[in-house]
């Protein structure tokens, strides 16, 4: 989370993004594509739901033995020549890059997407240690340009509109570019090319490594990552140590659900598949190749209430449905992962109390669930998350004390009818056309932006008579 950031509270955050015209646009605009685009992929896929189950128990299974698979990638990996270090902590994942690209003398490192060097804030490490980072992807170049961090997992830069972009482009590479995505495109492209040719180190993430072949896997749609893992003569991959799966049978079914759920592409436009350095007699690829298996608090969770959201693919559909994330996107957030599946990594990575304001930032809805393609329970997870916050007594005393208050009186039938009867009459002098439209004092905050319907006039017992 960015220091100015954390000094503001989330109503503050999420007020500024729902005043923000461009970003309401432009979040509407992209939110509604990617929701289309994934339901007519599934709707033209009868296969998708069986493979959803399918991916979801083969992440449960690889998560039983996780040791042993992380084992067999490393044994594999070192197999095809390739080193593999192991990173506690973001600290540590950071010290290890550091330290190869000082060792080797690097100057300029090309990134392609990854939200795990995100998470480690890897950038900013490289930057003071005297390496330019560029990044290669065309959504986090927009946003390196802008010096913002990305709002969305596989969108970087979906906040901004083609017209900003085209104002930041002329801004920061001299020009009068049109707001046209084929000639933003282009742009970038004439921009990076030269990077990719000077770079000594490129650094990915992985969206999958195969513990059975030692292969890592890079699903992309710009070809960027191809150059990155190929043109620079060391390539660094980070991968948070959730993501090995077992063998290539296993990637096929990922492959054929993650593409379809994020972006609604039946398969990515390159799927790349790594398999150590360039070997003798190989025309291309980097002359090292080493692997940094990140854990950054995510073993201690495997025993958790929130282990399931280490299956998560970083896919991004349940951000695009999320009636929350929709309004304010990623950057109210306020951590590098935004949306539903954002606020539990951030309090898996981070502990409960970064997410005490976050935790409630759902509606609990389901649409999350519905679309993830490994089927995460995120809302059981998020109230579980609610109520440690209230029993570590992590969540605001008020709070607190409210819902204390409101479980004794579900709980008492008597003094629930007796709450039921003083609110039907204390309601009354604020029901509009039917509806609780502005509620007094501290209870106004909830009718600022929507109503609520009144107190039922017949209870339950009003009913029951009235059938017989
Ligand atoms: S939780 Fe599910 S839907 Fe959300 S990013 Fe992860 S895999 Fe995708």
């Amino acid at each position: 989370m960015s220091e100015g950031l954390l000094r503001t509270t989330l109503p503050d955050r999420a007020g500024a993004a729902l005043r923000d015209t461009f970003l309401q646009q432009a979040l509407t605009i992209a939110t509604t594509k990617f929701i289309d685009l994934r339901r007519e992929s599934f709707e033209g896929f009868p296969q998708g739901e069986a493979l959803r189950d399918r991916a979801r128990a083969i992440k449960e299974a690889t998560l039983q033995h996780l040791d042993v698979y992380l084992e067999r990638l490393a044994d594999n990996v070192e197999r095809l020549g390739g080193t593999v270090h192991w990173a506690a902590t973001a600290e540590e994942a950071r010290e290890i890059v550091l330290r190869l690209a000082r060792d080797r003398g690097v100057r300029m490192a090309v990134k392609s997407k990854s939200m795990a060097t995100e998470e480690i804030d890897l950038d900013g490490a490289l930057e003071h240690a005297g390496v330019t980072p560029v990044e290669t992807d065309l959504g986090e170049y927009i946003i390196q340009l802008a010096h913002e961090k990305p709002s969305h997992i596989i969108a970087p830069a979906i906040h901004k509109t083609k017209g900003q972009v085209a104002e930041l482009f002329s801004r920061e590479l001299g020009g009068r570019f049109e707001a046209d995505p084929e000639v933003l495109t282009a742009v970038a492209r004439r921009a990076l090319r030269q990077k990719f040719l000077e770079a000594e180190m490129g650094i990915t993430g992985a969206n999958f490594a195969v513990a059975d072949t030692g292969t890592v896997v890079l699903v992309t749609n710009e070809g960027n990552g191809r150059m990155v893992t190929s043109l620079p003569r060391i390539h660094v991959a980070l991968m948070g140590i959730e993501k090995v799966i077992p063998s290539m049978s296993d990637l096929v079914v990922f492959l054929a659900i993650l593409a379809r759920s994020a972006t609604g592409q039946k398969l990515s436009s390159y799927t790349t598949l790594v398999r150590g350095p360039r070997r003798a007699g190989e025309l291309e690829g980097p002359e090292e190749f080493h692997l940094i298996l990140l854990d950054n608090g995510r073993a201690r969770q495997i025993a958790s209430t929130l282990r399931e959201a280490l299956y998560c693919l970083r896919c991004g559909a349940c951000l695009n449905v999320c009636p929350v994330y929709r309004q304010i996107g990623g950057h109210a957030y306020g951590y590098t992962y935004p949306g539903p599946i954002g606020i539990l990594l951030t309090a898996m990575l981070k502990g409960n109390e970064s997410v005490r304001e976050l935790a409630h930032a759902s509606s609990l809805c389901g649409a999350c669930k519905d679309v993830c393609p490994v089927r995460i329970d995120i809302p059981r997870m998020l109230v579980e998350l609610r109520e440690h916050l209230d029993r570590e007594k992590i969540a605001p005393w008020s709070e607190r004390v409210v819902f204390h208050a409101f479980r004794r009186l579900l709980l008492s039938p008597v003094a629930f009818r007796l709450s039921a009867r003083a609110g039907r009459w204390l309601q009354r002098p604020f029901v509009r056309a039917g509806r609780l439209r502005r509620l007094p004092l501290l209870l106004g905050r909830w009718t600022r932006t929507r109503d609520l319907p009144p107190v039922a006039a017949r209870t339950f017992r009003d009913r029951w008579k009235e059938l017989r």
